[in-house]
């Protein structure tokens, strides 16, 4: 599936189809990295060999949306959950992650409100109920810990606020 809503910004890193899996995860994640989205999709399209990341969807400071994976492939995100998982990158950063100083990148209420948005549209047309959307911290095999990590637990997502608000888009 391709999302309306989001600019198709095509990415070579990725498995075709998913070998028969069902999706049954929405998995979350944050960049870690600097502010430009543009400079993060690039990243996300890089073909050279050790750096081949991708994921379905990126989401910028400013609530701008792309589609970098179809969610019918095989996007490489999270390491052991890929083939059943759909994934959404958003640019933020954990402070302290560049520099003992970094004071980090928050999440923006316009790009919540967008990933909300695009997360109630994967859980109706996937038919997933709310529990589907995870952190990437989340995964026993991920060696980001901070990634996706709830503000409840040292993190930098409100994931209470967000869940709120995905529930309300689904309404
Ligand atoms: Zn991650």
């Amino acid at each position: 599936m391709r999302y309306a809503l989001a600019t198709w910004a095509p990415s070579p890193n990725y498995t075709h189809r998913r070998s028969g899996t069902a999706i049954d995860l929405v998995v979350i994640h944050h960049t870690d990295g600097q502010e430009r989205s543009d400079r993060a999709v690039a990243h996300l399209r890089n073909a050279e060999a050790d750096k081949s990341v991708s994921a379905h969807f990126l989401i910028g400071q400013a609530g701008d949306v792309y589609q970098l994976v179809d969610t019918d492939d095989t996007a490489w995100h999270c390491s052991g959950w890929n083939k059943r998982s759909v994934g959404i990158e958003h640019v933020a950063r954990t402070p302290g992650e560049l520099s003992h100083d970094d004071p980090g990148l928050p999440l923006t209420a316009a790009q919540l409100q967008a990933s909300a948005k695009l997360v109630a549209w994967l859980l109706h047309e996937l038919k997933l109920p709310i529990e589907a959307v995870v952190p990437h911290c989340s995964s026993p095999t991920t060696t980001h810990k901070d990634c996706g990590k709830d503000a409840a637990d040292g993190g930098i997502w409100p994931r209470a606020d967000y869940l709120g608000m995905v529930t309300a888009e689904l309404a």
